[in-house]
């Protein structure tokens, strides 16, 4: 297994092993709530203030002052600090904060709107020294364009009552760029109201009293948001030709993969295939020869490596056996999945739930494909069957059978079922024809 892959969390498929920067920038991150936590007088606490409180031009710096600083300010002012401990610490902080408050997106109220990479204008965070101090005074937290009268965004009249109407057109290049990120976060003005328990925060104070420990700042600094590859088995399969797959289209075949019912052991290879990780003979190069059949050519043709995209995709004995399933599908459960591109032979329809017929179907002639190379010449169509049936006995299991039986498109492989399993239609109030 690559590096990157082993280092992603489990739920996306990898084995959470540890990054190493990313673990000591944790463990230096954890002095962070340290500087929050330790009592004023200690000399190392008044060192690192007076550093920062030199760095960001803002004389007499308290904890509370600097709370409510935006993020990349301090990254950028740290540029002239020269203790690089605290330097290379605080450079971490526009990112963190980013990923801390991406998790939890309700407290979203609390950031700062100010020197921020989440709220932009022209490309630029709003920077707080270049704006009037009414403004930024009046404005730093997200919150604070609530109406307290309303409890939504509040209007141009209260926000002119406050600045005058000289502001008003950055005031709503502010409103524009937050409600922009509200959007993109599936939230509302709405979303945004101060909590009604617990603490109150503001500017990234949650984030600081709430990962108190290394541990919880170090899956905050794993998560990367918006790569545009997120793994190299993404990459991979870029490089094999599917160009066509995006992070969109990734993430839904993840999240089909996680919602998948069906037999575990096809499940299992659905997963591998999904990660370029079958048991193929492709692997058998890496192997030490250890007697036996070494060979890394197709089981089925010989000709060429077996690969998954040949296995699946090109090899010409898969492919007949692709068109005489998909004939028998057609005819007996009454659908005709494509088998023209590359994607579904491979991992199925992603916009389609698991359960779909034609789910059911790519991933059944994978199974056949896999689990028939090493018995018979050719994928065995009986062997297929087989597969279908016990994926519609879970499909419309118990009165299951009800919620489809009126849906036309699944009306055939609700009676091929019946029929497979001697099921009568009175058992199960089968709706009478009218
Ligand atoms: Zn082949």
């Amino acid at each position: 297994m690559k590096k990157e892959t082993a280092e992603l969390p489990t739920n996306m498929g990898g084995l959470a092993a540890p990054n190493l920067k990313n673990f000591w920038d944790s463990l230096k991150l954890a002095w962070l709530s340290r500087l929050f936590q330790t009592n004023d007088a200690a000399t190392w606490k008044r060192l690192a203030m007076s550093r920062l409180s030199f760095a960001l031009r803002l004389p007499k710096l308290t904890l509370t002052r600097l709370l409510t600083e935006g993020p990349t300010s301090i990254a950028k002012a740290s540029a002239a600090i020269s203790n690089p401990f605290w330097q290379s610490l605080w450079k971490l902080l526009p990112k963190l904060e980013k990923t801390f408050y991406n998790k939890y997106p309700k407290a979203t109220g609390e950031r700062i709107v100010w020197d921020n990479d989440d709220f932009l204008c022209e490309g630029q965070p709003f920077s707080r020294r270049s704006n009037s101090r009414i403004l930024t005074l009046n404005f730093n937290f997200i919150h604070e364009f609530v109406s307290p009268k309303t409890k939504v965004l509040m209007s141009e009249e209260e926000a002119t009552a406050l600045l005058g109407v000289r502001l008003i057109p950055i005031w709503n290049k502010l409103v524009e760029s937050i409600t922009a990120h509200l959007t993109s976060k599936n939230l509302t003005w709405y979303s945004i109201d101060k909590p009604a328990t617990g603490p109150i925060h503001w500017g990234w104070s949650r984030l600081v009293t709430e990962c108190h420990k290394a541990r919880k700042f170090y899956p905050l600094l794993m998560t990367r948001p918006g790569d545009p590859i997120r793994n190299s088995n993404e990459r991979a399969w870029t490089f094999s030709g599917l160009t066509h797959y995006n992070a969109t289209r990734w993430d839904q075949l993840y999240q089909n993969q996680s919602n998948l019912r069906c037999s575990l052991r096809v499940k299992w290879e659905e997963y591998r295939v999904l990660w370029g990780r079958q048991e193929l003979n492709r692997y058998r190069s890496r192997y030490a020869n250890q007697g036996g059949d070494m060979s890394t050519a197709c089981s089925y043709c010989r000709e060429e490596i077996e690969t998954e995209i040949h296995l699946y995709v090109e090899c010409d004995i898969s492919r007949e056996f692709w068109q005489a399933a998909r004939s028998w599908y057609t005819r007996n459960i009454g659908v005709s999945p494509p088998i023209v591109l590359t994607g579904p032979l491979l991992f199925g329809l992603e916009k389609e739930q698991p359960q779909d017929l034609c789910n059911i179907f790519y991933r059944s002639a994978r199974y056949c494909i896999f689990k028939n190379r090493k018995k018979t010449f050719t994928p065995s169509l009986r062997y297929f069957i087989a597969l279908v049936k016990d994926e519609l006995r879970l499909k419309y299991r118990a009165n299951r059978i009800l919620k489809f039986a009126n849906k036309p498109e699944e009306a055939k492989a609700v009676a091929w079922l019946r029929a497979q399993m001697g099921w009568l239609a009175t058992d199960l109030n089968w709706p009478k024809k009218s």
